[in-house]
């Protein structure tokens, strides 16, 4: 099996980037802010405080969450719902980062993420998953963007998908998510040391895949 691991911040293009380059290769993608995203829903959904940390882990008892593909595409189910809309609002990026910093929440997740490269060629996307999710893997790319253009493309990306965002709140979410996602104790954002940087700031998305694509392609001689 071979795997590809894409980190970097929110709003890189990694998403985008590495399913295009997955279909290129012939690759599954996997999407695992979405398992992050689905737990947040979950709690969001019970109202629950996310000041406390118990709150969010005996949600991960009551929950049954599945990630499937459908024509070819990543699909999240929650309790058989399918939420991979639903997941997408700045609301539930936010309560991803948060449940995301506990360490129950990323064990619970961890074993799920590995099998899927068990068995097929993958491109992971995440912020660990170079370091932690598969530390062994075949490549390793960190993409990242300056703040001010990550805001600008997902401001145009969630008008895209009919969601209004303003650009000075998504960028002040931006912000805040990197701080939260760098600064935890447990699976920080961060390059593996063996990781390739990618930087798409002054990058179109062609350019970007291209990028990708090659470094991919150069470790697969
Ligand atoms: O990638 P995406 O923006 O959808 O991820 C949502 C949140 O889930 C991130 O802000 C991050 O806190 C968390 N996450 C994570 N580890 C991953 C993927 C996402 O902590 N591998």
């Amino acid at each position: 099996m071979f795997a590809v691991a894409i980190d970097g911040p929110a709003g890189a293009g990694k998403s985008t980037i590495a399913r295009t380059a997955a279909a290129g290769l012939g690759f599954i993608y996997i999407d695992t802010g979405a398992l992050y995203r689905t737990i947040g829903l979950a709690c969001l959904n019970r109202n629950i405080s996310f000041s406390y940390k118990e709150n969010v882990i005996s949600v991960l008892n009551q929950i049954k969450i599945e990630l499937k593909f459908i024509d070819g595409e990543q699909r999240m189910f929650l309790d058989d719902a399918d939420v991979s809309n639903e997941i997408r609002t700045e609301n539930v990026s936010m309560s991803a980062s948060v449940v995301s910093a506990i360490p129950e929440v990323r064990a619970f997740l961890l074993e799920l993420q590995r099998g899927f490269a068990k068995t097929n060629d993958v491109i992971m996307d995440g912020r660990d998953i170079g370091t932690v999710v598969l530390p062994d893997a075949d490549v390793k790319i960190f993409l990242t963007a300056s703040p001010e253009s990550r805001a600008k493309r997902r401001t145009i990306q969630l008008k895209e998908k009919g969601i209004n965002g303003d650009y000075d709140t998504i960028l002040a979410d931006i912000i805040k998510r990197d701080n939260n996602d760098t600064n935890r104790e447990i699976a920080p954002l961060k390059a593996a040391d063996d990781a390739v940087t990618v930087d798409t700031t002054e990058l179109t998305l062609e350019q970007s895949i291209n990028a990708v694509i090659s470094v991919i392609k150069e470790k697969m001689k």
